[in-house]
């Protein structure tokens, strides 16, 4: 397969067209933001952990029947994913509270929500993504109420499978986003599963191993990141 010319580059990543017509060519990045791009820095070898970190995820998934944009990686940084045409809304998976919940509603972190919470958050920059419900996203014809509740109940069954997974590494998933878009008709899960996008906690010590640490100040962000990936697949990159 051959990379084409450039479409986009986000915050996190690069996308590239190539020679076949539905597929993508992801390069992930090293450049850090954080509170809708206020803070910004450089994360080593996040690019490569995060594509890995997501790949590892996505097959994770598959084999459990949850159909998803990734089709294979190119490299370490690099993988190939389906076109799909992104529907505008975050969604959130909670279940500890944590970051913004736990500011909004007054809660402290870690308090276990007893089921999960789901939020929506309208995925603009220019609006820094603010949270919706299910009568916004009707009303502002981001998606239909069909489509919504395939996709909660993908997002949830996607939070049984890596809950039960990860607690096997010794990670708490405490929340995470996911964006899906639509492929052929059929709703698909799509962008990346990572420690930029989930907060992973040690479940003994409950030291956070994600973005957390670098929005926070926290120190040994790549550790933290190297980390995870090890625990996920027993290897250290180089
Ligand atoms: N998240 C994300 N992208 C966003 C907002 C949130 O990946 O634009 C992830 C975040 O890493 C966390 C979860 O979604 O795992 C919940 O984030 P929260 O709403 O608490 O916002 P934050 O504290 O990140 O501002």
């Amino acid at each position: 397969m051959q990379k084409l010319e450039k479409l986009y580059e986000g915050k996190a990543k690069k996308v590239y067209k190539t020679d076949q017509p539905d597929l993508l060519w992801i390069a992930y990045k090293d450049d850090a933001t954080a509170f809708n791009s206020l803070k910004k820095g450089n994360i080593a070898n996040k690019g490569v952990l995060n594509n890995l970190i997501s790949a590892h995820f996505f097959e994770l998934l598959a084999v459990s029947g949850v159909p998803n944009h990734f089709v294979k990686l190119v490299n370490e940084r690099e993988q190939i994913v389906k076109d799909l045409e992104i529907i505008p809304v975050e969604i959130i998976v909670r279940n500890l509270a944590a970051g913004s919940m736990a500011k909004r509603l007054g809660l402290a972190e870690g308090l276990d929500l007893g089921s999960p919470v789901v939020d929506y958050c309208y995925k603009s920059d220019q609006l820094s993504d603010p949270l919706i419900n299910d009568d916004h996203i009707r009303a502002l014809k981001l998606a239909t109420p069909g489509q919504m509740q395939v996709i909660r109940e993908i997002a949830l069954k996607v939070n049984q499978i890596l809950t039960a997974y990860l607690i096997e590494k010794n990670i708490i998933l405490v929340d995470f986003k996911l964006e899906f878009g639509l492929h052929k008709e059929e709703i698909i899960l799509g962008d990346e599963i990572s420690p930029d996008t989930c907060r992973f906690w040690d479940s003994q010590t409950k030291e956070k191993l994600d973005k957390d640490r670098f929005r926070r100040d926290l120190g040994r962000v790549e550790e933290s990141y190297q980390e995870v990936y090890r625990r996920l697949t027993g290897k250290e990159i180089q």
